[in-house]
């Protein structure tokens, strides 16, 4: 019988450990699908791998592995990619903000020969103004960057393990799952879903952290920022062209002396134009020293006993 896993990253979420095994565990046990629930705890600093531990020996489809400091949710969902074992995978936050109700379908659609099920959000549910705002921004950028539609997309989706076992080869260490799956193809097909309130806890997303997490994504993802700087040096060069005219026109015309404006804006302008550059192929060799250290994605520190495999830093399936 084929097993659907279910990868459920986790920083901080003591309070959602218990209720979300619960909800999953018995909307699974009514389906009649084979499961198994791999949560993630991202060098969390609350009782959180306590819990996982505790739901984990309840029940034996459950299983928990815990990091060795916070990696983020990228490298959480690599690290519950890697300890799955099953025909499927869904990834989903583990706050239940992701509607189980949407797993049943997804497993139909994967079971008819879907390799890839989308889950694209219908609304993005209730948010502050401020994340609104960020957020949209966020995916403005990163849609027209990535030239995919990523407003609606999310990291809820089903991979085939085919898909999973691509994922995991992939040498890079940025990676951008949600891009990632679109990027890798298959046969894909997308799910709607309405974006449910957070039940217990907080959002673990500041303004900051979400600008961080696009510009390291967009670096990822595309080099268009590099092209980005042809782009402002033709623009300077043109400028720089009807600028020169002007002021030779003005020498030969004998009327050369004032033109102190011309020459500060210049300066701005120009050296604004270079910082700028000069940030942006910072960024990316910065990304690319990243990925030429090869440092592992994660550090597992201690897994629940029904994992297999060796916990000696970052973690290899024996
Ligand atoms: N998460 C994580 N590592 C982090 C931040 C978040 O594993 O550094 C998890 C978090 O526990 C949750 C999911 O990623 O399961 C989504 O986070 P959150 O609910 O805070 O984001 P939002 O739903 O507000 O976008
Ligand atoms: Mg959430």
């Amino acid at each position: 019988m084929a097993v659907l896993s279910i990868v459920l990253p986790s920083y901080n979420e003591e309070q959602n450990i218990e209720n979300t095994a619960k909800v999953l565990s018995e909307l699974l046990a009514k389906e009649q699908i084979d499961y198994e629930l791999v949560f993630i705890s991202d060098g969390s600093k609350d009782k959180t791998y306590e819990k996982i531990e505790k739901v984990a020996k309840e029940n034996p489809h459950i299983k928990g592995a815990c990091f060795s400091r916070n990696f983020g949710k990228e490298a959480t969902i690599f690290a519950g990619l890697q300890i799955t074992t099953g025909d499927a995978v869904i990834v989903m936050d583990c706050d239940l903000q992701h509607p189980p109700q949407v797993i049943p379908q997804m497993w139909k659609l994967w079971q008819e020969g879907y390799e890839v099920v989308e889950g694209i959000k219908s609304s993005r549910g209730k948010e502050s103004l401020g994340y609104k705002l960020s957020a949209g921004l966020f995916y403005k950028i990163m849609s027209y960057l990535i030239k995919m539609d990523m407003n609606s997309s999310s990291d809820f989706k089903l991979i085939d393990r085919k898909v999973v076992d691509v994922l995991l080869e992939l040498p890079e260490k940025n990676t951008f799952f949600r891009a990632l799956s679109f990027w890798a193809g298959f046969n894909t097909i997308t799910v709607e879903y309405e974006v449910q309130e957070r039940v217990y806890g907080e959002s673990k997303w500041s303004f900051v952290s979400l600008l961080r997490y696009a510009i390291t994504n967009a670096t990822s993802f595309s080099t268009l920022p590099l092209q980005l700087v042809t782009v402002m040096g033709m623009f300077s060069i043109l400028f720089s062209v009807v600028l020169a005219v002007q002021t030779l026109v003005r020498y030969l015309m004998g009327t050369a002396v004032e033109g102190f404006t011309t020459v500060i804006l210049l300066i701005l302008i120009i050296g604004g134009f270079i910082m700028l550059s000069l940030g942006i192929i910072g960024h990316y060799i910065a990304r690319i020293y990243e990925e030429v250290k090869g440092r592992p994605k994660y550090i597992i520190s201690n897994v629940t006993e029904n994992v297999q495999g060796e916990v000696i830093g970052a973690w290899k399936r024996r």
